[in-house]
């Protein structure tokens, strides 16, 4: 049985991996909080987020990590930073999904990695991850015959773009090929732009509604073009993902790792 402490308590996944927790045989909710002056502080968490009584209360301060395992935090990239100095100096390992890290941000966090374990994915779905797998293999395979593209979808109220996940695919993709994705991504056409390159690899984003999640990776040959999509009908694939890393990184040495790690398809 692990304690797991949830950031962002009151968010759209806080409230997911929260209620989820609850309802884990293996996982207890020990703590619950958010940012300073949200109108939940003070507030039962089952109130908030539905599911079962616990008597957690939403927190706003380092209280809510009192006895906790593991830390899971899904909020905004500046608060991450500011909260993982409170788990490394706990000591707490966490489990880190929030989107939008810029490279020093990223930087900064692999520094908390050399004194607490954290899994830091931009996307916990099982599904994806796999996908990271069989793009790799698809990629190489094509080679530099076959234009690369990835669309992404997700719903009006995202504040980064393009997805992390997007980014990530077309990472293992440019990596798999042994590009840069800094000189080859493209991320918005307009105008007379003149033909593709060859090695680019176009990142579109497209914001609608209450779209959960979709990714599209299309590869595209003379007589033919495969496309790879994943869609995600549920925020409960990323808050189930969440917990499954918890649940892994419990007893882990301190150290950066990702869900390639956690699914062990490395
Ligand atoms: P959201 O805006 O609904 O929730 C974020 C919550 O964090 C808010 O309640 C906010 O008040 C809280 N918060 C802000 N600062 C805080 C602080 N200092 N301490 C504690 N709480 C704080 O957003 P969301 O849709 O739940 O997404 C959150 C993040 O997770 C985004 O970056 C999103 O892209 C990412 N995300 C990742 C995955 C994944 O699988 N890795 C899946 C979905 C979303």
């Amino acid at each position: 049985m692990i304690k797991v402490a949830v950031a962002g308590a009151s968010g759209k996944m806080g409230q997911r991996i929260g209620v989820l927790a609850t309802e884990h045989p293996d996982i207890t909710l020990s703590g619950a909080f958010e940012r300073l002056g949200h109108s939940t502080i003070g507030k039962d968490f089952a109130d908030v987020a539905g599911g079962a009584k616990t008597g957690v209360l939403i927190s706003n301060s380092s209280e809510a990590l009192k006895g906790a395992d593991v830390a899971i935090e899904f909020t905004a990239a500046e608060a991450t930073l500011e909260n993982l100095k409170t788990y490394a100096s706990l000591k707490i390992p966490a489990v880190i999904g929030t989107t939008g890290l810029s490279a020093p941000q990223i930087e900064e966090l692999k520094q908390f990695a050399k004194t607490i374990p954290i899994v830091f994915a931009p996307n916990m779905s099982v599904g994806v991850n796999l996908l990271l797998r069989v793009l790799k293999d698809v990629a190489s395979t094509l080679g530099d015959d076959y234009d690369i593209e990835i669309v992404e979808a997700h719903h009006r109220l995202k504040k980064d773009a393009p997805s992390g996940t997007a980014i990530k695919m077309a990472q293992v993709i440019a990596e798999s090929l042994s590009r840069d994705l800094n000189e080859v991504g493209v991320y918005e056409r307009k105008g007379l732009i003149g033909e593709r390159s060859k090695k680019e690899i176009g990142i579109q984003t497209v914001r609608a509604g209450d779209i959960v999640g979709e990714h599209t990776v299309m590869f595209g040959g003379l007589g033919e073009r495969i496309e790879i999509t994943h869609k995600a009908s549920s925020r409960d694939t990323f808050a189930r993902g969440a917990l499954r890393a918890a649940l892994w990184i419990k007893n882990k040495p301190a150290g950066l790792y990702d869900m390639q790690d956690v699914l062990g398809l490395k």
